[in-house]
């Protein structure tokens, strides 16, 4: 990590100085996000406000590169609460209990401070998903994710590659090829078209569609595991970002959804 500056002396969101605090203060909130700081922070001794240290480089207005059209604004969730038609989640990760947002209002785009300062990838390669790259589609629409066969979740943005029509969900890219469960004798591999009807999944007992993703076991051929499952994981597993560890992450929750499945 970089060494934080003992001041910064135009800060994008405030009018006056700002210097660095070793000491944490107790329950201040952040005068951009409003979330409390629990760490070292940046103030103004004259106003006696507060910054995280990664929120006192944004602004009250910033170009994100994912919304490029606009620049999008500061606002109060409360004041997207009171426009029915506003969105109110961020339309990258789903996050809507935020105090503060970033908002276009001329496109009903909001973008919670995390997926602010750090931004999605605009695009992702992985062979394994899709032999082209995916690139970010910035904008809401319903579609069913390739990968796992279900509706968009959350109004979540999807990631496309145009020349296939290929569309998904930013957590269906990279799922595991092979895995261990602890319901079955034998490792399943992932398959991106299942291409057999009838099939009901091998451990929750719904319906898997043939046109979508899903594991099965190559031994036993009646074994199905429906991809939601792996849904719930790679959410979870998101809270590292360390990768070695998200990967394994990703198998052990596996494992742990599935027991209390
Ligand atoms: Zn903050
Ligand atoms: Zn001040
Ligand atoms: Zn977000
Ligand atoms: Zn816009
Ligand atoms: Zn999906
Ligand atoms: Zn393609
Ligand atoms: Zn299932
Ligand atoms: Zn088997």
């Amino acid at each position: 990590m970089k060494p934080s500056p003992p001041a910064i002396e135009q800060p994008m969101y405030h009018d006056h100085s700002l210097v660095f605090l070793k000491k944490q203060q107790v329950h201040v909130p952040c005068e951009a996000c409003k979330k409390s700081i629990g760490g070292p922070s940046y103030s103004c001794l004259e106003c006696h406000v507060y910054f995280h240290l990664d929120c006192v480089h944004l602004s009250k207005e910033v170009n994100h590169p994912c919304h490029p059209s606009h620049p999008l604004k500061v606002v109060a969730s409360e004041s997207l609460a009171d426009n029915q038609d506003a969105e109110k989640s961020c339309c990258f990760c789903g996050v809507q209990q935020e105090k503060m947002m970033y908002h276009c209002s001329i496109c009903n785009f909001t973008v919670c401070f995390g997926c602010t300062k750090k931004p999605p990838p605009l695009a992702i390669e992985d062979a394994k998903t899709h032999k082209h790259p995916l690139r970010i589609f910035s904008n809401k629409i319903t579609f069913t994710c390739n990968i796992c066969g279900i509706k968009g979740y959350k109004d979540m943005i999807p990631y496309i590659c145009f020349a296939c029509n290929f569309i998904v969900h930013r957590k269906c890219i990279g799922l595991p090829q092979i895995i261990n469960i602890n319901r079955h004798d034998h490792r399943i591999s992932f398959t991106h078209h299942l291409g057999r009807r009838g099939t009901k999944c091998g451990v929750c007992r719904r319906y898997v569609s043939q046109y979508y993703g899903a594991y099965f076991c190559s031994v036993c051929p009646d074994y199905t595991q429906f991809t939601h499952g792996v849904h719930v994981i790679i959410m979870y597993g998101m809270v590292s970002n360390w990768k070695g560890y998200l990967k394994r992450a990703k198998i052990l929750l596996l494992l742990r959804w599935w027991d209390i499945t």
